[in-house]
């Protein structure tokens, strides 16, 4: 269903500064691309909270009834350390103190990255491709810049010559910065550096000898910048000009400036038409770093095994908490927004499953259809997430008053709403019931607490061949049966 022609949406765009009207460049199409993680350590949950923003806009893009694709890819070379383009690949450098090969870390890293997202419910991405699957394109468009005069080459690596691209486009209009005030502001190179200028940046760098990725290249043998991977992977699989470029806003500059820096150097379009960024993830009112300990990974989160928390959280309650701050705005997790979260996730899993139960009569008590267009308004207005869930919880009011036989509903609005309320709450917010998977284990226990019976029946029988073949095969398949005082009680490995 092409719901998209009913609804006008808006998005906040960072290279206005504006909430636009979304206009596709194809109609009914959509060209989405997001900066991927580099694959040398754990995801964290800042870096889960922006990919999960995204996995939210692309579900509600889909649910609109747009053909969406959506690349998100994988940097696993070219990353530096130091973003001021010095130091170490930041996979090379785990590689080097793990003794292990690069491609190890990216593999390790990649599955984890994969594990995570798939706990959190996210959609898979149309494309995931990664940078170092990707030279051969990201060699032709720095032929290309070089053949434009944008970038120049010293000692093996080329760098985008700024000051030139600045004379016929706009360098700092995404980030709202000037180059003269850059300039001002920024100290001179020092005496060891090959650029012109310290705001140009690398396109492609000079393997030194013990620099284990590196790639043939016309210059000599070395790696590309990391601004080049997203430019060419996203002109690649996007066009010249596609719709969405998101990431996180720590990415805004350098990064996502360069991009549309070497976008419009090689082929003179601006890459980009909406600029989405994601705001940051804090922790009990304090930004989230590993050196200041204040961090957390999400698997403590599901575990509980955290100093921070009183207890373990689910993924859809984490995902709910997030999904109940606007996508742009800082949002601080502690041990009590989450217990908060999980109280109003269960109240809005309980109603869903009420629904089905509720008796109808011959009129309602609200206005379903105005309801189910304010969720969309919500989701319209810059995919305002916690409005949306307000108007959830609206909608979970009147299901409990139903319920409680002090409302009314009819057979038609009953429906509407409860496929509404699924639209928005599985499909759209990625949530998912968690009474679907307790169902499961409730059944997983009934069905080992009836084997133990049959087990100490057969044992008051003296029959010890049945007795030991249920304990052993149970065993065989994780779970083992405990014999104690109190009875027989099992766990599952
Ligand atoms: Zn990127």
């Amino acid at each position: 269903m092409q719901l998209y022609k009913d609804q006008t949406l808006k998005v906040t765009n960072s290279l206005t500064g504006k909430k636009e009207v979304f206009n596709p460049v194809n109609e009914g199409h959509i060209g989405m691309y997001v900066c991927g993680p580099t694959v040398y350590s754990n995801v964290h949950l800042g870096n889960c909270r922006t990919f999960m923003s995204f996995d939210m806009i692309f579900r509600y893009f889909k649910h609109l009834g747009y053909k969406v694709r959506y690349v998100r890819n994988i940097t696993d070379a070219g990353h530096l350390v130091d973003d001021a383009e010095e130091g170490e690949d930041k996979i090379a450098k785990k590689a080097r103190l793990e003794q292990i090969e690069p491609m190890e870390v990216v593999q390790r890293y990649t599955v984890d990255f994969h594990n995570i997202l798939e706990q959190f419910n996210f959609l898979p991405p149309s494309i995931e491709p990664t940078a170092t699957g990707h030279i051969i394109e990201q060699l032709e468009i720095i032929k290309e810049i070089l053949k434009k005069g944008f970038a120049y080459e010293v000692n093996g690596s080329v760098y985008f010559d700024v000051k030139k691209f600045n004379e016929s486009f706009d360098y700092g209009k995404l980030s709202g910065r000037k180059l003269e005030d850059m300039i001002a502001n920024t100290r001179e190179l020092t005496a060891q550096s090959d650029k012109k200028s310290p705001q140009d940046f690398a396109l492609w760098k000079k393997a030194e000898p013990q620099h284990i990725m590196r790639w043939p290249s016309p210059w000599g043998d070395g790696f590309p910048g990391w601004h080049l991977e997203c430019t060419a992977m996203s002109t690649k699989y996007l066009g010249e000009t596609f719709d969405i470029h998101g990431g996180g806003m720590d990415l805004k500059f350098p990064h996502h400036e360069c991009e549309i820096a070497q976008a419009e150097a090689s082929n003179g379009n601006s890459p980009v038409n909406y600029w989405l960024h994601a705001n940051m993830l804090t922790m009990n009112g304090k930004k989230m770093a590993k050196s200041t300990g204040n961090n957390i990974l999400p698997g403590e989160i599901f575990s509980g095994n955290n100093a921070i928390l009183s207890k373990p959280f689910i993924p859809s309650v984490v995902r709910f908490f997030m999904m109940q701050a606007h996508y742009t705005s800082i949002l601080d997790l502690s041990n009590d927004a989450l217990l908060a979260s999980e109280k109003g996730f269960n109240r809005l899993i309980d109603a869903l499953d009420n629904m089905s139960g509720l008796e109808t009569g011959v009129n309602t008590d609200f206005n379903v259809a105005d309801w189910k267009q304010k969720c969309y308004d919500a989701m319209n207005d810059d995919f305002n997430t916690p409005i949306l869930i307000a108007n959830l919880f609206e909608a979970v009011k009147h299901i409990n008053l139903i319920k409680e036989g002090k409302e009314n509903i009819t057979l038609s609005d009953k429906e509407l709403l409860q496929q509404t309320m699924n639209s928005f709450v599985f499909d759209v917010l990625g949530l998912e019931n968690k009474n679907d998977g307790h169902q499961d284990s409730d059944k997983l226990q009934g069905v080992v607490e009836l084997l133990i019976q049959l087990r100490n029946d057969a044992r008051g029988n003296k029959d010890f061949a049945t007795s030991d073949k249920i304990r052993d095969q149970l065993l065989a398949m994780g779970i083992q049966l405990k014999d104690g005082k109190e009875g027989t009680t099992f766990s599952i490995s």
